[in-house]
Order: structure tokens, then C-alpha cells, then sequence
């Protein structure tokens, strides 16, 4: 059986339990393609997709998220959006913003955002990665189909990765039930999504930016093949692009398909 028990977390959704369909999977290669094969079958909005254990979890760009059951929670909900996917720039800010009221609210402390899809901690040792965010879009003439896949650590990882992580533990100083964090983590989904659905990232951006972990520090944009863009972090635009300050001036960072690193 999986960790996960739905009637479970209905209980713990309150009011938000009418908008989602919960199904919890002991393995899946990975909750971001099952939720895909599902939407494309018809799936409504709300649907969740939880999986103890990922044989191929991703990250962007083909990277691997790396997870244990006992240790992780990774799920990915189908939300459906009116008009094109030009209309959801920010939408993964909006998405770890959610996550990090949901962390705040179970009384971690020290939680930041890093743009512009990861969940971070403030550890003795900086900030360390705590969960990534891995959105995928697809438009038809309905609207927009996101996939929005979650990987969080409830626990610090065992392996070395190649930049630090953290677990929820750290911040709450015990391992969390993660029936309350996936509870939690919905109940703010929804507020969120639907205040983005109304207004964009544009009225959540001011908040994201009280999270922004890296405002102000030097930091080098790393793209494909691209010079890589350094300067001062200036935060982050209405439409969710990073803003940098270069000698040349302000730059803004459009694509997401870019990794962030402090210098
Ligand atoms: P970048 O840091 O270059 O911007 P990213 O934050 O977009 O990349 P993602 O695609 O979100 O990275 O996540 C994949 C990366 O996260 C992997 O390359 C790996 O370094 C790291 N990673 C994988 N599993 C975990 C984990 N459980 N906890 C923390 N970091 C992880």
C-alpha cells in the first residue's frame, strides 16, 4: 500500500478536498509522465498524481530528481488554464511561492525562493535546495494543459548531489507526516493557481519577492551555449523574468531553460 492514503488526505483538504482527485502510487518512472499519459486520456483539472518511488523522476532540461519514499514526497498535479501558454509566464515563481506559504505556515523557518523553480532552506551552511519545481505546458484550441510536477525532501537526501540540498526535518526540527505537508501544499496550490488564473504572476510578486533568497547578490545565468549574463540580482519583473543588473545595464531573463548561480 502506498504511503499515501487519499481518504486520508481528504480529511486533511478540508475545503479544498472538492478540488482534487488524489491517487497515490507505490511506483511510477515518474508522476510528471503519468499525469501527461492521464491528462492526454482526459483527466480532469485537480488531478494528483503521488508516487512513493520514481524510477525516472526529472528534473528540467532531461536532469534527474532523485527521491526515496521514506524520505520524499513527489507528486504532480494536471491543472487546466483559458487561453494560450504565453498567458502563464511566472507560473512556476506562482507555483514555489505556494510552496513556500504551505512550508511557512507548518512553522519552517528560513524558507527561500530561487528563481526560477526551486524551493530552497537556509542552513549553518547557506542555502540548500529543499524542493524543485518541473513545469510542462500544452495548448489547444481549449486553453492550456500544465503538469505541475513537485519534488520536495522530506528528509536531507543520502546522496551527494552536485549542489547542497536539505531536508523539511532540518526546518522543523522532526520529520514532518507527510499527509499534512501534501495537505498543506494543495490547500495553498489552489489559492494560488486561482489568484494566477485571475490576475497572473503580477499579483503575487511582491510576496515572491519577501522569499527571493538570492536579491542583491552577484549572480552568474547560465544558458545554452549562450555568454553567461553576471551581475547584481534585481529580482524579478511582472511577468516573472529575472532582472539582472550588468555593467551594460538592467537584463531581463526571459526563458526558464537557464540555471542560476551565485558567484
Ligand atoms: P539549476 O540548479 O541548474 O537551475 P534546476 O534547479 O532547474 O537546475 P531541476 O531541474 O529543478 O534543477 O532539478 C534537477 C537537479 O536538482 C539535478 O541536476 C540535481 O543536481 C538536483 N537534485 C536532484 N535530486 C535532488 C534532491 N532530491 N534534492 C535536491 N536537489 C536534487
Amino acid at each position: 500500500m502506498a504511503l499515501i492514503d487519499p481518504i486520508f488526505l481528504k480529511a486533511r483538504l478540508a475545503d479544498a478536498a472538492g478540488r482534487f482527485d488524489v491517487d497515490a502510487l507505490d511506483v511510477c518512472d515518474s508522476t510528471s509522465s503519468e499525469a501527461m499519459r492521464r491528462a492526454d486520456h482526459g483527466a480532469p483539472s485537480g488531478s494528483v498524481i503521488v508516487a512513493d518511488r520514481q524510477t525516472a523522476g526529472r528534473g528540467r532540461r532531461g536532469r534527474e530528481w532523485l527521491s526515496e519514499p521514506e524520505a520524499s514526497l513527489t507528486f504532480s498535479l494536471i491543472w487546466r488554464f483559458p487561453g494560450s501558454a504565453s498567458r502563464l509566464s511566472g507560473l512556476s515563481l506562482a507555483v514555489g511561492l505556494a510552496l513556500a506559504r504551505a512550508l511557512e505556515g507548518m512553522g519552517a523557518r528560513g524558507v527561500g525562493l530561487k528563481w526560477p523553480n526551486d524551493v530552497l532552506l537556509e542552513t549553518s551552511e547557506g542555502f540548500a535546495k529543499l524542493a524543485g519545481i518541473l513545469i510542462e505546458l500544452s495548448s489547444d484550441r481549449r486553453g492550456t494543459l500544465a503538469i505541475i510536477g513537485v519534488g520536495l525532501n522530506l528528509l536531507p537526501p543520502a546522496v551527494v548531489l552536485p549542489q547542497p540540498a536539505a531536508g523539511l526535518s532540518q526546518a522543523l526540527g522532526q520529520a514532518p507526516d507527510r499527509h499534512e505537508v501534501l495537505a498543506a501544499l494543495l490547500g495553498q496550490l489552489v489559492t494560488i493557481l486561482d489568484g494566477f488564473t485571475v490576475n497572473g504572476f503580477l499579483g503575487q510578486k511582491s510576496e515572491w519577492l519577501r522569499y527571493h533568497a538570492w536579491q542583491g547578490r552577484t549572480v552568474q545565468v547560465l544558458g545554452d551555449g549562450d555568454r553567461p549574463v553576471v551581475g547584481s540580482c534585481r529580482g524579478v519583473d511582472d511577468d516573472g523574468s529575472l532582472l539582472i543588473e550588468t555593467v551594460d545595464g538592467i537584463e531581463r531573463v526571459l526563458s526558464g531553460d537557464v540555471s542560476l548561480r551565485c558567484v
